[in-house]
């Protein structure tokens, strides 16, 4: 069964050129502080406004673009500290609204925050300091002088649990939440490709051997600009040696014996769950 990413926005399409702000009567909202946004309460609570905040009390600095949601165009706009949010909004970071509003708008709002950042962080070229200006064609800045073209940052990272037998391979590390185990991630090197970053970080932080590599899906993780490569692998050989560093236990776990799990809003449950089920 392919995985199912939960955080791809896929209700909202970034087409460029990014119409003139007048162009469209109506548009949408997307109201962000730092790493949180602002939650229209309600039955189903939201985090896309339809008014532009600046009607509404709240002062607004420069919006930008995300993208059409259908005909609307929809932007992000900094709320900044101090100004009063619209009347019952609160502000609330995307993780924490996990199963509290649409899966969708979880996307769209660390979407939000993530393109906001980087908008903030690309004003001046990182190679000659001069200002940049957004391309017209697509989600890029080019540098006025010396030409650079400058993309959101995206940083790769493998996920791969691995089988031995009827069992997996789980690792606790010093940062997880207390008692949870995962699979074993980590980012890719420059000049690696996936199949050597899953042995590479495997190696490094379980000193264990794997073969049979196969891809199992990905997901982005806004958090702040990762993408998740899963994989699935065989052991191969060796005995399991912690790091001591990344990782702080490790061990082989059957179906019936498993330690607490992280939160089934991640690539890394979706992977237990899959071998869990027998699909994997
Ligand atoms: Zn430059």
């Amino acid at each position: 069964m392919p995985h199912t990413p939960f955080l791809s926005v896929t209700n909202l399409a970034p087409t460029f050129p990014e119409p003139a702000f007048d162009q469209h009567e109506k548009k949408q909202w997307i109201l962000a502080r730092g790493q949180t946004v602002a939650v229209r309460p309600g039955r189903v609570p939201s985090v896309i406004w339809d008014a532009d905040p600046a009607s509404s009390g709240s002062c607004r600095k420069s919006p930008v673009y995300l993208g059409m949601m259908e005909t609307v165009p929809c932007y992000a706009t900094e709320h900044p500290a101090g100004a009063p949010l619209p009347a019952g909004a609160f502000l609330s970071g995307p993780r924490e609204l996990f199963g509290k509003i649409p899966e969708q708008e979880v996307a769209l709002a660390a979407y939000a925050i993530r393109i906001l950042d980087y908008d903030r962080t690309t004003r001046f070229c990182g190679r000659c300091g001069m200002a940049t200006r957004p391309l017209r064609s697509e989600r890029a800045k080019l540098c006025t002088d010396c030409n650079r073209i400058i993309y959101p940052r995206i940083s790769p990272a493998i996920i791969v649990l691995i089988k031995k037998g009827n069992e997996v391979l789980l690792a606790r590390s010093p940062r997880f939440p207390e008692k949870i185990y995962s699979v074993i991630a980590g980012f890719v090197e420059p000049g690696e490709n996936l199949e050597a970053a899953v042995h590479r970080e495997v190696h490094e932080e379980v000193g264990i051997a794997v073969e049979n590599i196969r891809y199992f899906g990905s997901e982005p993780w806004p958090f702040p600009d990762s993408l998740m490569l899963g994989f699935v692998a065989d052991y191969a050989v060796g005995e399991i040696t912690i790091d001591n560093h990344e990782i702080e236990d490790a061990g082989w776990f059957g179906r019936e014996s498993l330690p607490s799990l992280p939160s089934h809003m991640s690539i890394s449950r979706a992977l237990i769950e899959a071998w869990r089920r027998g699909d994997i």
